[in-house]
């Protein structure tokens, strides 16, 4: 039998979302459960793949069931496609199975041409509405076909309002808009080089094409990655009879949630206009009116629209976002889905589920975005100084968090600024799709027009992005750089603050503060806490960062890197002289000025995790990366060395390293200095000695990481003087304490040989970032500067240093468990790269049986949030 790529609304339902998209689904779901639908059909997913592979020209089979499916829309709404009585006017629609917002194009009005617009002109007796849906549809498809963006377009409407005097879409005429679509067709024609097309299904075919094409836009592809979407799901696309908001007073469009989506509050939350239709909502270009405004002018329909919202939560037992038009007060659906939220929300709206018994813990705890939890632990403004703060304007509070930085007026500029490391708050008019990267870069978005709707409200929610919308207060003058708000003039570079929290507008900056769990926060948190099998720890190098962990809830330190430590104050002098000195005698004089410093930090980190594990990871970097690089600094070295400028010139010059990522680093400075090794040793055994001493109810068993081990013979000569070490500082003190000595598995060799590793390592830790550098052979510092050609020549669709690699990286992960478990059954095994905090990741770790993972402290509750995910989709068998 032929494939079926074509189903009507009354064919589909919830489930076949992979098939039918999100948007495909969920109205086939609203037709079933007799909700007011216009009806139509959906061309499947899989036809888009199938355009794809056709080499983006939809085959012969696929056109045949499109056509046949007119004739059945045809049959149903008992109108006809280009007919002089009754026309059949659609909307194309795209729907991915992720909802992609404003991502791909809508067209509207789809049908009309010369002499439908006058048919429908005369039969309803309402010529100004005939040629605005004329004009909308020219407007919309050129703008798809012929990816021009929106702006053309409006700059002649602009023109057009000019001319008449008036400040509203809604005060042309009809003949102003019939001028406006001559204009707009003329434009069409000489972009195209041909006529714009008269023949619905010559329309038809055009648009459904366009928004195959869509899938693979700039646009797509950026948020496809950041929302960890696949290419190869492909969009489906909607086709439905059309519903008109625009045919006078007594109609309009509207956009609402059962819920507030920045709060959580239950609640109608929404905007609703009047003789409106489409994205007229959401573009700003009018300000709508509150949606419990249609209580007044709509009573009939709003009454509906409330059964409706009631009888959605129910079904979907979430909270919904939906899009609905009246048409002479008749109410008609158009989408509904779980709606986006802030993940202040997400946490009240899971919370209050459980209360109300619509939801589990389980649920609530599996509906929940890890990833969107970062929003949460971003930075606060300092409570005392915003109290002193006295805020320029309030607008709408449109996406939480608080965001400094100085002003950029372009998404270009934004990113450009961030480039070089600038904060910046992103001001504009209005934001729209083209914008999305430099709001991606800017600390804060901040915006002229628009409602809590509206794009950018929208876009930065899903971002984690601060956002204040709608400030009318602020007089715009995008062309050169500058704005006035309350009285003074703002330029390009200029300090500002914003809270998406409250909506306040801010001079200067205010100092921010972190955030804590505390709340519906904490809840989620202790329900997670129960499912999870994997442990999370954190990659912490100092006790302040370690105890934000702990208060975050991190169950141990994964990764304590070293190098970091040596850093501080004027220790560097001493490694400095460690490094250069000539003989054994010297390097260790200058050692033993470092040791009671490392001791001091160890046990400050110990007293940090109460007696929680600790895993300390040996010296790791290239040695040149801590010589002096200015001459006075060689001079002050010379001095303290007793030697010539010249000859700490000469010893630099031979630390040199053509590669040295894979130079004389990790493990390999243990073998050619045993006594960096020994000092770092003792610093770890004498601080876990005092601090057991002072803490008898504690376990303090520290554990020693050697990195960059890739020869069983490599780790076998480190551990020996490491162990002897550690036992002579044991038997010293009389004392009863256990340590661990495991490695860091990050050459690939390592995995390969893990059995054997195993018989020396107490513990395995995958290093994820070199392992991943070292088993794809490109180095981390310089992939940046290649990585955009792969994601476009979608050879990567993820950065693989913070999406591991499960197919390569994964397998030598998994492959190092299988081999080194039988070999020594007590073994320990955690991730300590950034990927440890990666939700997809954190998944994978689960499967192939990690026992922990380890992450930077502010994705510790992302990780134990993800880990509880992982284990409810993965019970074990
Ligand atoms: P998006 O995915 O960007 O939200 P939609 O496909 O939902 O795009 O279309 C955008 C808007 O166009 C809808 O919110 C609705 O107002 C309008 N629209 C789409 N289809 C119809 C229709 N059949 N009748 C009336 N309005 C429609
Ligand atoms: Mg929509
Ligand atoms: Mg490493």
């Amino acid at each position: 039998m032929a494939n079926k790529w074509v189903y009507l609304f009354t064919e589909g339902d919830a489930s076949m979302r992979n098939l039918l998209g999100g948007k495909g689904a969920n109205l086939a779901e609203m037709t079933n459960i007799g909700l007011p639908v216009p009806q139509g059909f959906t061309i499947t997913t899989e036809a888009c793949t199938q355009y794809y592979e056709d080499g983006r020209e939809i085959n012969e089979e696929i056109q045949a069931q499109i056509n046949e499916y007119i004739g059945k829309m045809e049959e149903i709404t008992g109108k006809k496609f280009g007919d002089h009585e009754n026309p059949l006017l659609v909307s194309v629609r795209s729907g991915a199975r992720a909802s992609m917002p404003g991502m791909m194009d809508t067209i509207l009005n789809l049908g009309l041409n010369e002499e439908v617009v006058n048919v429908i002109a005369e039969k309803s007796g309402n010529a100004r509405w005939a040629w605005d849906c004329y004009r909308r549809f020219i407007q919309m498809y050129s703008d798809v076909v012929m990816e021009v963006g929106k702006k053309y377009f409006e700059t002649l409407i602009d023109e057009m309002k000019e001319k008449k005097g008036v400040k509203l879409d809604v005060e042309l005429d009809a003949d102003d808009l019939k001028e406006l679509a001559n204009q707009f067709k003329a434009e069409y024609k000489d972009k195209i080089g041909a006529d714009f097309p008269d023949d619905p299904k010559e329309q038809l075919m055009g648009a459904i094409k366009a928004v195959f094409r869509s899938w693979d836009n700039p646009r797509a592809n950026v948020y496809r990655r950041d929302n960890d979407i696949p290419y190869s799901w492909g969009t489906a696309v909607n086709v439905q009879s059309m519903a008109f908001g625009n045919m006078g007073d007594d109609c309009g469009t509207g956009v609402a949630f059962t819920r507030d989506p920045a709060t959580g509050e239950k609640g109608l939350f929404g905007e609703f206009l009047t003789n409106a239709q489409g994205e007229d909502v959401v573009a700003g270009v009018r300000t709508p009116m509150h949606i419990n405004e249609m209580a007044d002018k709509f009573p009939e329909a709003f009454k509906q629209f409330n059964e409706v919202c009631k009888t959605l939560e129910n079904h979907y037992r979430d909270m919904q976002d939906m899009e609905f038009t009246v048409e002479h007060g008749k109410l008609y659906m158009l989408q509904t889905r779980n709606g986006k939220r802030t993940a202040q929300a997400a946490l009240k709206i899971a919370c209050d589920l459980v209360d109300e018994g619509m939801r589990t813990p389980e649920e609530a705890v599996a509906m929940i975005d890890p990833r969107n939890l970062d929003t949460l632990l971003h930075p606060q403004f300092d409570a005392e100084a915003l109290k002193k703060a006295e805020p320029l304007a309030k607008a709408l509070a449109a996406s939480p968090g608080a965001a400094c930085g100085k002003i950029v007026f372009t998404a270009e500029d934004a990113k450009e600024w961030a480039a070089r490391g600038e904060k910046v708050v992103l001001v504009r008019l209005e934001t729209s799709p083209e914008d999305i990267e430099g709001m991606k870069a800017a600390q804060g978005i901040l915006t002229v027009r628009g409602g809590m709707t509206s794009h950018a409200a929208v876009v930065a929610r899903g971002m984690g992005t601060c956002c204040v919308s709608g400030c009318s207060d602020i007089a715009m003058d995008e062309e050169n750089k500058k704005f006035v708000l309350a009285g003074k003039e703002f330029h390009e570079g200029d300090a500002l603050s914003i809270d998406g929290s409250t909506g306040k507008i801010y001079d200067g900056i205010i100092p921010t503060v972190d955030a804590t769990i505390a709340g519906e926060f904490g809840r989620i948190m202790g329900w997670a806490d129960q499912y999870r099998r994997l442990k999370v720890r954190t990659n912490a190098d100092t006790p302040a960062d370690a105890r934000k962990a702990r208060e975050l809830g991190a169950e141990g330190i994964g990764l304590c890197r070293t190098e970091h430590m040596f850093f501080e104050g004027n220790r560097i002098d001493a490694f400095r002289e460690m490094i250069c000195s000539e003989t054994i005698e010297e390097r260790e004089a200058a050692l033993e000025k470092i040791l009671p410093e490392q001791q001091g930090d160890f046990e400050k980190l110990y007293e940090a995790l109460e007696g929680n594990p600790v895993c300390i990871r040996f010296l790791d970097p290239p040695l040149h990366e801590f010589v002096p690089t200015t001459e006075e600094d060689i001079k002050k070295l010379a001095d303290a060395q007793g030697k010539s400028v010249e000859t700490i010139k000469n010893i630099i010059a031979s630390l040199h390293e053509f590669n040295p990522m894979m130079g004389h680093r990790g493990c390999r400075l243990a073998v050619t200095y045993p006594e960096i090794a020994k000092m770092q040793t003792k610093a770890v055994i004498r601080a876990a000695i005092n601090v057991q001493k002072a803490h008898p109810d504690w376990t303090v068993e520290p554990e020693i990481m050697i990195p960059l081990v890739g020869d069983i013979k490599e780790l076998k000569y480190v551990k020996n003087f490491v162990v002897e070490t550690a036992d002579a500082e044991i038997a010293a003190a009389g004392i009863e304490l256990k340590y661990q000595v495991g490695t860091m598995i990050e050459i690939p060799r390592a995995a390969l040989t893990a059995d054997d590793i195993a018989k020396e390592a107490e513990f395995f830790c995958f290093g994820t970032n070199d392992l991943t550098q070292m088993t794809y052979g490109f180095s981390r510092d310089d992939a940046g500067k290649f990585l955009n050609a792969y994601y476009d020549a979608k050879i990567f669709e993820n950065d693989p240093f913070a999406k591991l690699d499960q197919v390569g990286v994964g397998k030598l992960m998994k492959m190092a468990i299988e081999l080194g478990k039988p070999v020594r059954p007590e073994l320990h095994v955690g991730i300590c790269g950034e990927h440890g905090g990666d939700p997809s990741s954190v998944e994978f770790c689960h499967k192939i049986g990690l026992d922990y993972v380890s992450c930077s402290p502010f994705r510790v509750p992302i990780a134990r949030l993800a880990a509880a995910q992982a284990a409810i989709k993965n019970p074990r068998k």
